[in-house]
């Protein structure tokens, strides 16, 4: 067999041959910086430039010297899982001086340097583009002074700029994500884990502080993450008066018999009159007016601190790629582009548009223009709090609405972290809408054999942060019950049915597989036929190679994996990681691998294999996990209720469900989370093999590739966006046309 396309090199006009690149990063530390310049240093490298990292973040660009250093591909070896940053960072105000810039301009010009990668905040992403636009003057006045010869000017004449947010607060307008955050909700969600089991056998309240003196991102999701009972945050004050509503609260849950009482304040709260909110404040409050046991925890650098989590992992390495072409793309006439996620895609938008939206945020929150303040933080910030609020605050039932919808919710398949979250996300809005909600337990088998009950507010009270499936779960098909389920359906007069679940599903996946030498790991991951934790859990550990299903793989395939381990373990870098899914092929099985991976590595390298299996559906489920959750299924439950009011008929009292969209998957696509009809569907899935036909996802492969120095392919579309020529499993046809 030959070898597949998508293997093939794809270049237009993208060579870093006699470009140089520096990249650092500035501002604030932030978990995932670290992978972001790896990345960088390696992509520059693949394509054919110099790259050097600058230490200690603009300081470094100053004072020059020892601060600017070439990078080699070794160099940034076993840094993918370090927190925080390994080439410094630092506040530096010589650089807000003009001064300060030309010290730093001439520094660049003497080792070529026209390309800057900056990983940092606001700061210094607006101090780049300063930097950028006063570039040509910079190299006039250093030709007057005499310190660099006069063509130089034209030699370097444009400096091109590339940002990546790093900062652990979200504070960025333009991307769903900055570099760090994840990690840091990882920190306080495992504090607040922490917390919730000494508190429940206290009876306590805690009041946690968290980051973000001018941005809510990470109080509010945290808040929702774990269920807290109250939030507050810089971009929303509460209205006055919330003293009152506040202990309200807490006592009425007290009565409902909570133990236990979270309230989440950031850094940077106030009220509606700009006065600071302190956590301190908070806790005498509730001592004051109920007496309770009220503990603060403040949060402080812990959050900056531990290993970067796997999403940080891949979205720096992601960007830092994307970075690099961005580079390789810019012209003199293009702006400062930041690189940022939108959705599941890398995309490219300008850095001061970006800045100036992140600016008039903290204007509007200034000018107490708090509603704007919350839109210009983006959609997903709004939504954050819309969802927050409708699930902490319970109404009280004379004033919900009544329905007369009554709606069942069960689980199905393998059980996932962040099902649970879903659960009750759906119970408690659909209690707000007005419906009946109705649990199902042990997925369609159950719900044949009658295991249905009402299901009420606070019975899903604390279910966000624990792993696996509540209400139990089956793999059971429905359609051979179909009759029986019909029945249950029609006796509990049931309306609508969310099903949470699906075709193989998994969050997490973890790898210890670094400090030993000479040795390669071999792990084998679930995941049914889909290669989805494979590929991402090798991008986010740096393996050197991911067997998976849909990219198909021969023996030369493994020959020259081992050829590159052995190559490998000739330079300072002497681990290697394989991923294989488990149904990757059913010949070249784990064992297979192992074997052979040994047989061949002899006297180079030795070998370990693990079958990760159940632990990767189990454990607490990460923030990120609950979030999706938790957001997308009070959004499932939102159109479930637009659709049971469009489709009920008055006249026959009942409603109608015989349209393609009766039945659709609520999902995340490109850009945007989207309900499709199942029927359309239907034709995008490998059921054979559970899995849809095509998978947003392959283009993230030749990146591990990429970054594990192999020569590998990229296209790069006309968008200038980056996208791998994805391959899947040629159909039969296609298959005997190739051969
Ligand atoms: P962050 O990048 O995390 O927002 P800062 O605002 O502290 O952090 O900025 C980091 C560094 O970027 C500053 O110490 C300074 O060197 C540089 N910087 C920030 N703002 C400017 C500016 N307006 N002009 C020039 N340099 C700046």
């Amino acid at each position: 067999m030959a070898q597949p396309d998508s293997k093939k090199i794809f270049f237009e006009n993208l060579s870093g041959a006699g470009k140089a690149i520096a990249v650092l990063t500035s501002g604030g530390d932030a978990q995932g910086m670290n992978a972001a310049v790896r990345a960088v240093v390696r992509m520059g490298l693949y394509v054919g430039a110099k790259v050097y990292f600058i230490h200690e973040g603009y300081q470094g660009m100053v004072d020059g010297g020892e601060n600017i250093r070439e990078a080699s591909w070794e160099s940034v070896s076993s840094m993918l899982q370090v927190g925080g940053t390994v080439i410094g960072s630092a506040r530096c105000k010589e650089f807000r001086t003009h001064e300060g810039r030309l010290k730093a301009a001439h520094n660049l010009v003497q080792h070529g340097i026209t390309n800057l990668c900056v990983i940092g905040g606001d700061g210094s992403l607006t101090g780049a583009n300063l930097f950028r636009e006063e570039w040509s003057g910079l190299l006039g006045e250093l030709v007057e002074q005499g310190l660099i010869e006069a063509d130089a000017v034209q030699k370097y004449s444009a400096l091109h700029i590339v940002g990546m947010v790093g900062s652990i607060d979200n504070d960025f307008c333009g991307t769903d994500m900055t570099i760090g955050t994840d990690s840091a909700l990882h920190r306080i969600i495992e504090v607040v884990d922490a917390i919730m089991t000494t508190a429940q056998s206290h009876q306590r309240t805690f009041v946690l502080e968290v980051m973000g003196r001018h941005c809510g991102y990470l109080a509010l999701v945290s808040a929702l993450a774990c269920g807290a009972d109250w939030v507050l945050i810089p971009e929303m004050p509460p209205e006055d008066g919330w003293e009152d509503k506040m202990c309200q609260k807490l006592s009425a849950t007290r009565s409902r018999g909570t133990r236990l009482n979270i309230i989440i304040v950031a850094e940077g709260a106030i009220d509606r009159h700009g006065k600071p909110i302190t956590s301190s404040i908070v806790k005498d409050l509730v001592v004051k007016c109920l007496g309770f046991d009220t503990r603060v925890t403040i949060l402080g650098h812990v959050q900056r601190g531990g290993t970067p989590s796997a999403f940080d992992r891949i979205l720096a390495s992601r960007m830092g790629v994307e970075a690099v072409l961005a580079l390789l793309e810019t012209t003199a006439n293009t702006p400062a582009c930041v690189v940022s996620l939108c959705g599941n895609q890398s995309v490219r938008l300008p850095l001061m548009e970006c800045v100036q939206m992140t600016q008039e945020v903290q204007k509007a929150m200034d000018e107490k223009r708090f509603e704007e303040a919350v839109k210009l933080r983006g959609r997903s910030f709004e939504n954050n709090l819309k969802t927050y609020k409708l699930l902490a605050h319970r109404k009280p039932e004379s004033e919900l609405p009544t329905s007369n919808f009554n709606v069942a919710v069960l689980n199905v398949g393998a059980p996932a972290a962040g099902m649970n979250a879903a659960v009750r996300s759906a119970v408690r809005v659909g209690i707000s809408e007005g419906h009946k909600m109705f649990a199902v337990s042990d997925g369609f088998e159950g719900f044949y054999k009658g295991q249905i009950k009402e299901i009420k507010w606070a019975d899903v009270g604390g279910w966000t942060g624990q792993g696996g499936s509540l209400l139990g779960t089956k793999r059971t098909l429905p359609a051979k019950h179909v009759d029986k389920i019909a029945e249950q359906m029609r006796k509990h007069n049931i309306n609508a049915l969310l099903v949470i679940g699906g075709f193989e599903t998994c969050d997490r996946i973890k790898q210890s597989a670094s400090g030993t030498k000479r040795r390669v790991f071999i792990i084998e991951t679930m995941g049914g036929y889909c290669g989805y934790l494979a590929s991402v859990g090798g991008l986010a550990a740096g393996a050197d190679a991911a067997y998976i299903y849909e990219e198909p793989f021969d023996i030369r395939d493994l020959q020259a994996n081992v050829e590159h381990l052995t190559e490998k373990m000739k330079t300072s870098i002497q681990r290697g990681l394989v991923l294989r899914n488990e149904n990757c092929n059913e010949n070249y099985t784990t064992d297979f691998i192992y074997q052979l991976y040994t047989e061949e590595g002899k006297g180079v390298f030795d070998c370990r294999k693990n079958v990760l299996g159940h632990m990767q559906q189990g454990g607490a489920p990460s923030p990120f996990d609950r979030n999706f959750g938790t957001k997308i299924s009070a959004k499932a439950m939102q159109w479930i209720s637009k659709k049971l009011v469009e489709t009920f008929r008055q006249d026959e009292g009942r409603v109608f469900a015989n349209t393609e969209d009766s039945c659709c998957l609520l999902g995340m696509r490109r850009r945007a989370l989207v309900f499709q009809p199942v029927v359309q569907l239907k034709e995008d899935t490998d059921f054979v093999h559970r899995i849809p036909k095509e998978q947003w996802w392959l283009k993230l492969r030749p990146l591990m590739k990429i970054l594990a120095k192999y020569k590998t392919s990229y296209d790069v579309s006309d968008s200038g966006q980056l996208e791998h020529v994805v391959r899947i499993r040629p159909k039969e046809s296609d298959a005997s046309v190739a051969m």
